[in-house]
């Protein structure tokens, strides 16, 4: 039985944001460490679509969704509107709050108009569900990564993998799904992204870093090449309600810094073979010393750039006392 309804999921939802169909809600270009090993532009556009159908308990990212499908051309317009705005970059993401391979989210046949406006970038990333990406969808996935010619990554979200907390968060997904998946995709010639969660809600502040490192692991092991680790936030209504009745805490900066630290320590990050990213986005809502919460933000920057540990910044704020 999922903890939390999807009714009740709606009901402590404030209102979503205004939106239009024919503009990405956001697009920006940031550096990124390619697979390659080069620090390289990476054009990312937040598509504007139909919201999501899961109702995963912590996520946030209906609020720039539309509640009906988009119309055919609409997508093809929102990628022409952000490239005529954005510089030149080698990696293009087509991020779309949900499913990219969820007819409801991008019409299947808009398919043909996007890959002519991104095939020339070397890679193209799109996010996923697991479900979405093997057992429902393997032949749009095929046809897709055959049509586009370029390297393909599909992103997907992991979580964690916590055998209590993960059935909590509402993914409908075992962490078997995503091995599953992440194997279709592989064989398929496709590049798996895996998203993790920073203490998320159910999980206790102490096993917070443990978890995410052995998620990290974990989707190493599964064929991720590259992993993202997201400090979970509040504000989508029912993480304030976790949070007072004490199911959530947010993670801290210090406990991004160890799962990067010990991620970083892992066999495939040694081997060179994989990338794992902490997610900077927003960082400034962890910091509790204005002196060394910036310092800190660029180690981890350059931690994500190099994949290189580098020595801990020390402030008066992280002594303790006598
Ligand atoms: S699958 Fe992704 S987009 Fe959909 S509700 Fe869950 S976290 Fe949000
Ligand atoms: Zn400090």
């Amino acid at each position: 039985m999922p903890e939390v309804t999807r009714r009740e999921l709606l009901a402590a939802r404030g209102p979503k944001n205004r939106v239009d169909p024919h503009r990405p809600h956001a697009f920006l270009v940031e550096r990124e460490l390619s697979a390659a090993g080069n620090l390289e532009d990476v054009a990312t556009i937040f598509l504007t679509n139909k919201e999501c159908p899961f109702s995963c308990v912590y996520c946030d990212l209906w609020k720039n969704t539309t509640d009906q499908r988009v119309q055919p051309g609409d997508i093809p317009a929102q990628i022409d509107y952000a490239l005529s705005r954005l510089p030149p970059a080698t990696t293009i993401k087509l991020y779309n709050s949900g499913n990219f391979f969820d007819p409801q989210a991008i019409p299947p046949q808009d398919f043909p108009a996007i890959i002519e406006r991104v095939k020339s970038f070397q890679r193209v990333i799109v996010e996923n569900h697991p479900s979405l990406s093997s057992r429902h969808t393997p032949c749009a996935v095929r046809r897709f990564r055959d049509d586009l010619g370029t390297e393909l990554e599909i992103a997907m979200g992991l979580e964690t993998v916590h055998p209590t907390v993960l059935p909590r968060l509402n993914k409908q997904m075992a962490v078997d799904d995503f091995r599953r998946a992440a194997d279709f995709l592989r064989k398929q010639g496709i590049h798996v992204r895996a998203f993790v969660l920073l203490m998320p809600p159910f999980m206790l502040a102490g096993e917070a870093v443990h978890w995410a490192v052995r998620s990290v692991a974990a989707a190493i092991d599964a064929g991720a090449t590259c992993t993202a680790v997201i400090p979970t936030r509040g504000g989508n209504g029912l993480m304030e309600q976790l949070a007072a009745q004490g199911e959530f805490n947010p993670p801290t900066l210090a406990m991004l810094e160890e799962t990067l630290d010990a991620s970083l320590a892992l066999p495939g990050f040694l081997s060179g073979s994989a990338r794992v990213f902490v997610d900077l986005w927003d960082l400034e809502r962890l910091y509790t010393c204005s002196h060394c919460g910036p310092q800190r933000q660029q180690r981890l920057q350059q931690m994500n750039d190099t994949q290189q540990p580098i020595p801990k910044i020390s402030c008066s704020c992280l002594t303790p006392d006598p």
